[in-house]
């Protein structure tokens, strides 16, 4: 958003460039230019970078972004940024990390002052000795085993395969663009008619920020009076990207980056619905909006969570799903920015159910939605795909189509089938 300044007005603008001059070591070269102006002024925003990023940012020799100030934080550093900078360290997170993610918006300076002052934000944000979410206990045990195998045999191809087919036809979703707000509508129309039979599940879109594209959010009331309160969350991002040029200008059919993963949160949900379940928690499916810009539409969603103190017992994050990139496993359970007892959980549902071979690997950063979930103190967990040095090449470009996988789902309904564990077994 730009906001146009008519009258003269005397601007101060400081320009920063990170150099390197010798090695781990950074200099900040400052320039300070006083100028009269009658130009636009682009709206500035607050991003916070974590130290693994940064690192590789300063590593890398370049100069990757500009920025007009800076906060040292404990974990992550905080930089006043205009918007266009935002998708230049973006574009440089992708290219060397093939991932999304790896920094974070705010809203505004005295968020990023607050947080740096409030010692008790940083507990909560790690997850310390006052947080609410230590009182939830979540039960891991695996008994479930007659209904989760009588439901295995439901997931669809066919019905995934006509999701991801239909979420391609869309040009690309990026979150600024009109194809990408009517893609998460559909969203939003496809859960609503494969729920319209049941009156205790909603679908609802949450607005981030002022963008148009909203995630959408599905919820299924739990029938326990008691666990109603709590939340079990199983989601994926919505939207798209191209690494060339992130504008709505360019094609980004994102068919696995992440139209499968929606088409199998889909899946689920048709299942859930021909089952006739009734959870006894509540169970939320969420497409997220905007993941491929730092996660925002996680972080503005997870926040609000965060600020109700809402009991979210669980977080499973599905993004990227349907390309078989490491031979000798079919899942990749990441261990970073995630909750090492709901990953175990996982391992033991992969060894009980599916009995395919999975192993650990790191994205080194925040590398997708369950991230935000993590920031806010949630236990979240990420099975990516392959392991990340053997991730989908085709992500973030113009030819991740459904093509690429023979117009099938084969290995994206492991995942649908993992999911359908995750839920019977935790909701007990
Ligand atoms: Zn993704």
């Amino acid at each position: 958003m730009f906001s146009v300044i008519f009258t003269r007005i005397l601007l101060a603008y400081t320009f920063c460039t990170i150099r390197m001059v010798m090695k781990n070591k950074i200099v900040l070269t400052l320039l300070v230019l006083t100028t009269w102006t009658t130009a636009a002024s682009a709206r500035d925003m607050w991003i916070g970078i974590e130290p693994f990023v940064l690192k590789s940012i300063t590593d890398s020799r370049q100069r990757v972004f500009e920025y007009k100030d800076i906060i040292k934080g404990s974990k992550e550093t905080y930089f006043r940024v205009e918007e266009k900078e935002t998708y230049k360290i973006s574009h440089f997170i992708h290219h060397n990390f093939q991932r999304c993610g790896g920094y974070r918006v705010l809203h505004n300076k005295p968020e990023v002052e607050v947080k740096l002052m409030d010692k008790k934000a940083l507990v909560r944000s790690t997850f310390g000795e006052y947080d609410f979410q230590k009182l939830i206990n979540p039960d891991y045990s695996i008994n479930q085993a007659s209904l989760v195998e009588s439901w295995l045999p439901q997931v669809s191809r066919q019905y995934t395969n006509s999701v991801i087919t239909h979420l391609t036809s869309y040009r690309t979703r990026f979150y600024k663009s009109e194809e990408g707000v009517a893609a998460l509508k559909w969203i939003g129309s496809e859960w609503e008619r494969l729920t319209a039979s049941r009156n205790d599940m909603k679908v609802d879109y949450f607005y981030y920020q002022t963008h148009d594209q909203p995630s959408v959010i599905l919820t299924i009331e739990g029938s326990d009076p008691v666990l109603k309160d709590e939340v079990i969350v199983i989601g994926g991002h919505g939207d798209s990207i191209n690494d060339t040029e992130h504008s709505a200008a360019v094609a980004a059919p994102g068919a696995d980056d992440n139209a499968a993963g929606i088409a199998i949160l889909s899946d689920l949900t048709r299942i859930i619905v021909e089952q006739n379940y009734k959870p006894k928690h509540t169970i939320q499916i969420i497409a997220y909006a905007a993941e491929e810009v730092g996660i925002q539409g996680s972080y503005d969603l997870a926040r609000v969570y965060r600020d109700k103190q809402t009991k979210v017992i669980g977080v499973l994050q599905l993004d990227g799903v349907n390309y078989k990139g490491s031979p000798d496993y079919d899942f990749a359970l990441i261990s970073d920015f995630t909750n090492n007892d709901q990953n175990l959980f996982l391992a033991s549902l992969i060894d009980t159910y599916l009995k395919l071979p999975w192993t650990w690997d790191q994205c080194n950063y925040g590398c997708s939605d369950h991230a935000a979930w993590n920031y806010y103190g949630f236990r979240a967990s990420f099975p990516a795909e392959a392991l990340i040095k053997e991730e989908n090449p085709y992500i973030h470009s113009v030819e991740d189509t459904f093509d690429k996988s023979n117009f099938d789902s084969v290995h994206a309904v492991k995942f649908t089938k993992l999911a359908i564990a995750y839920l019977l077994e935790l909701d007990q």
